[in-house]
């Protein structure tokens, strides 16, 4: 007789299977193993984080659907990972999102740290045994989060030169606190597991741990609760490599900063590394007592840039690389870096859903439906803008006359305005490269893109030239 769980999941399957399109169904859902039933908790183990996430972001409607429809309203999906984290087939347990994430900002490995994990029973604090050798910790580290998949450029150039010398010898280095701050989707927690993975690599004596702020602050509340506050801060103060994300979330909690301050100054007492993340820079975050944001300053703080456009082509190249997938072609790759300028996250998501688009309904991968999928995703704050509305702005700052934009000569002020007006077009309106074309002096759509790759690569290089653009892009907002 078939168990409960496997039952359940193969009446899910069923319905599934009557939905979903039939490759999709090989590719995402067969390979899925329903582990237990518990209440109303469904477990099924998916093969990777990139599943779970394929799964979360394209079929939650319809698995939460199913899974109520057998368990009733109750009925609820729990994963379970496996995850290659370092050679041990490590399942991780986690929550099914159920459509509503809140964070997208961070890979959503959030499994509670067990504090007592290890440690044997008759001794419930490690920390006060001496001699006692150190219960292991498993790191939280995301293993495609490494060195080697985060491109250089000089966005970040110093961040990245910082922690791969603070991975090299934590607690060594002056930089301590590494203090990584940026704005959101431009990769202070990939390169904060990146320092953890390789300071684990080059020091696997040491025991290194990543931890959301948020996490930290539940784990402690809930060590409050619990009355084992001391267990808390003692599992902390034996951490040799400790990131913190986030910290921007400790603001206004008062007893946890308390608590992360006595924890700080342990580990930093003992050359313990600290690496730390944030929005912003110390001196502009608010709600944090200023004996912490004191020694937030003590060690090194970096920021990541916004990439230029060649690291926005890396990024996206290596990523297509990891993905193992067939060909994107490059001026589809140009087009993506080009339109989303300011969030790799975002940037990401377009050609994550450009592939799924293409893989799943069998359609090839163009600038079309890239631009598609940008209309889509991308918020568009300006859909009234036309390209004879930035024409005029263009001609009007020049002081020439519109019509000269349709004139087919090569002197440079006029193709200089005419690439301007494309690429305004292109950053105002959602409007494709060839429409563009057409109206800006009947060109084609590859010379939208060299005119949009000119004034990009100008705006870069020549500082006089970004005023002008940005002195345009002011007046078109007007
Ligand atoms: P943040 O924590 O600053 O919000 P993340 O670290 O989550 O940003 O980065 C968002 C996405 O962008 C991640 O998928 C990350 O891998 C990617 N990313 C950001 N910067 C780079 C880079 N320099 N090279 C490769 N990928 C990057
Ligand atoms: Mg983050």
């Amino acid at each position: 007789m078939k168990k409960k769980h496997v039952e359940v999941w193969d009446r899910c399957l069923a319905v599934i299977k009557d939905i979903v399109h039939d490759q999709s169904f090989k590719t995402w859902f067969e390979p899925i193993k329903p582990l237990k039933l518990e209440e109303d908790v469904l477990t099924i183990q998916v093969p990777s984080h990139f599943f779970y996430e394929w799964l979360e972001e394209h079929y939650i409607t319809l698995l939460k659907k199913t899974i109520k429809k057998e368990l009733g309203a109750e009925g609820r999906i729990e994963y379970s990972i496996i995850m290659d984290d370092y050679g041990s087939q490590q399942p991780y347990a986690m929550r099914a999102l159920t459509g509503n994430r809140k964070d997208t900002q961070n890979p959503p490995v959030s499994m509670p740290l067990d504090l007592n994990r290890g440690t044997s029973k008759d001794i419930p604090n490690p920390f006060i045994i001496p001699g006692l050798k150190k219960i292991k910790i498993e790191s939280q580290l995301v293993p495609t989060y490494s060195f080697d998949n985060f491109i250089e450029g000089e966005c970040n150039r110093l961040a990245r030169t910082a922690g791969f010398a603070v991975a090299e010898n934590p607690g060594k280095t002056a930089f301590n606190p590494l203090f990584i701050y940026s704005s959101t989707g431009l990769g202070k927690t990939h390169l904060a597991h990146a320092i953890g993975l390789q300071a684990k690599n080059k020091n696997p004596e040491k025991t290194v741990l990543y931890v959301q702020t948020e996490q930290f602050v539940n784990q402690y509340t809930e060590s409050v609760r619990n009355n084992n506050r001391n267990d808390f801060i003692h599992f902390y103060q034996m951490i040799d490599v400790l990131i913190v994300d986030d910290i921007q979330f400790l603001a206004g909690k008062e007893s946890t900063q308390d608590t992360f301050f006595h924890i700080f100054n342990h580990l930093h007492q003992n050359s313990k590394q600290l690496i730390l993340t944030s929005d912003k820079p110390p001196v502009e975050l608010k709600g944090l007592e200023q004996r912490l944001l004191s020694r937030f300053k003590w060690g090194l703080s970096a920021d990541l840039g916004v990439p230029n456009i060649e690291t926005r082509i890396k990024i996206l190249k290596k990523k297509i690389e990891n993905e193992g997938i067939v060909d994107i072609k490059d001026d589809v790759v140009e087009y993506l870096a080009y339109s989303i300028t300011t969030n790799v996250r975002e940037m990401e998501g377009v050609l994550i859903s450009l592939i799924a688009q293409s893989t799943l309904n069998k359609k090839a991968i163009t600038i079309d439906l890239a631009r598609e999928i940008i209309d889509k995703f991308v918020k568009n704050t300006s859909h009234d803008i036309s390209i004879d509305y930035i024409q005029k702005i263009v001609c009007d700052y020049f002081g020439m006359s519109v019509d000269l934009i349709g004139r087919k000569t090569r002197k440079r002020e006029i193709v200089q305005a005419r690439q301007l007006a494309m690429f305004f077009s292109k950053k105002h309106t959602k409007l494709s490269l060839a429409t563009i074309g057409l109206q800006c002096g009947n060109k084609d759509h590859a010379t939208v893109l060299h005119a949009c790759k000119t004034v990009t690569n100008l705006m870069e290089t020549d500082k006089t030239f970004l005023k002008c653009v940005n002195e345009i892009d002011k007046r078109i907002h007007n």
